[in-house]
């Protein structure tokens, strides 16, 4: 599994995993064998482009971890995905899940591809391709989707659709994020923002500081970062800047959220919004803000920038934002960085609430979505922090500890077959 582990994303979740399996004191072969995924699937995607010639994507699903339950996880489509990124991205969906005490396993799927050069056609033909090569190894009692950067909605609502049209009838809970109409939740576009906020107010808290009054800038403002903007307004932060692939805006007053999300649903892009000043996604990164929080992609703040850093607090809305050279750097200057298992943890709580409902057949109500989301995040928040203080370690340890002693057990408990 050589080139599994040379990715630099994987690489930092086993660095983080072997330095909280000492705070722990994790049982070494437990550990040897939470090195490795379970399961890894590579296929060939195959799609008639729109000009009616054949072009072959490639697409993984890596089931990391099946211990605690169904496998987990969200499906990516990006330029940059290879087999280790997703295996990295699924061990962190396996010790996410752990920690949120959820009854689920770690996964990660992805193919390599930039969504924004298909058509809508071509989209959905390498989706409905993509979940039939797939379609084998997920389930709802096996394998559960969801969305992740570069997918949405309409991209669930298509792979459900294929899954369905082989079974012969409707099967919604074989993926989450679905849109509402064909068995999706309430609260689940919002959650992972609101998540982050959630956890926002409870590390300004640690400092003896409000929500209310406190600055934010949010770096991607994608699905995960619009809705952290929307909550953090209406709680009364200020986001004193928003960026995306086209640039970032800053407004030391505070933006509009409102009149932002307007203006980027008219233009696709930040570029070029009237009531800001321009300004870079580096520059975005080392602006002098309460909380800071990386909503896009992978390894953006790393030893190159972190010194350079001023945020008080660090949630990480993406999976993998910072480094573990950033994280050496931030914790000798006393940033408190709360890590992607925990602060982006809301969206995959609201899947387990979909997946849930889909089962029973019975819907809940926005706000029974939002309160038990919140009750749950800020337990793990709680635990993770017990355990920060008692061990004097970061957060990233401490969540990774939480979540290594609880699969640890389970491991234990079922034990290794054959022998
Ligand atoms: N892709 C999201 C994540 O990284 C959500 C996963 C899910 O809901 O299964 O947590």
């Amino acid at each position: 599994m050589e080139h599994i582990t040379e990715g630099k994303l994987f690489k930092n979740v086993i660095k983080n995993i072997e330095s909280a399996a000492a705070v722990v004191n994790c049982d070494k072969n437990v550990l040897t064998r939470l090195r490795q995924p379970r399961r890894s699937i590579t296929v060939s995607v195959p799609v008639r482009m729109d000009d009616g010639n054949v072009k072959v994507f490639t697409g993984h699903r890596v089931q990391y971890s099946g211990t605690l339950g169904p496998y987990k996880g969200g499906i990516r489509y990006h330029q940059d995905v290879d087999i280790s990124e997703v295996t990295g991205l699924a061990a962190l969906m396996t010790f996410k899940c752990s920690l949120l005490k959820l009854p689920l396993g770690g996964a990660k799927g992805g193919v390599k591809v930039d969504p924004n050069t298909l058509s809508r056609a071509e989209n959905q033909a390498l989706t409905r391709r993509f979940t039939t090569e797939i379609a084998p190894f997920i389930g709802p009692q096996e394998d559960i989707p969801a969305p992740d950067v570069g997918t949405n909605g309409q991209t669930m609502a298509w792979l459900m659709d294929t899954y369905s049209q082989q079974k012969g009838f409707a099967v919604p809970a074989v993926v989450t994020g679905k849109p509402i109409e064909i068995g999706g939740s309430l609260g689940r576009v919002s959650s992972t923002g609101y998540g982050v906020i959630y956890i926002a107010e409870k590390a300004l808290h640690t400092l003896n500081k409000s929500l209310k009054g406190s600055t934010i800038a949010i770096q991607g403002f994608g699905n995960v970062g619009q809705h952290a903007a929307i909550l953090a307004s209406e709680l009364g932060m200020r986001i004193t800047a928003v960026s995306d692939v086209s640039g970032g805006i800053f407004n030391g007053d505070g933006l509009n959220v409102k009149d932002v999300l307007e203006y980027i649903a008219k233009n696709k892009v930040l570029k070029g919004y009237p009531n800001a000043q321009e300004i870079t996604n580096e520059e975005l990164l080392v602006l002098d803000v309460d909380v800071l929080a990386p909503c896009a992609l992978d390894n953006v703040i790393t030893g190159k920038n972190a010194d350079k850093v001023k945020a008080k607090v660090i949630v990480e809305g993406a999976n993998g934002p910072v480094d573990a050279d950033a994280d050496a750097i931030l914790s000798r200057k006393g940033t408190l960085v709360v890590p992607d298992i925990l602060a982006n943890g809301g969206g995959v709580i609201v899947s387990y609430f979909e997946w849930v409902q889909d089962i029973s057949n019975y819907f809940w109500d926005e706000e029974e979505i939002n309160t038990n989301m919140r009750k749950i995040i800020v337990d793990a928040f709680n635990r993770t922090w017990a355990l920060a203080k008692e061990k004097n370690v970061g957060m990233r340890s401490a969540a990774m500890g939480v979540a290594i002693k609880h699969l640890e057990r389970a491991m234990l408990l079922r034990g290794l077959y054959p022998r």
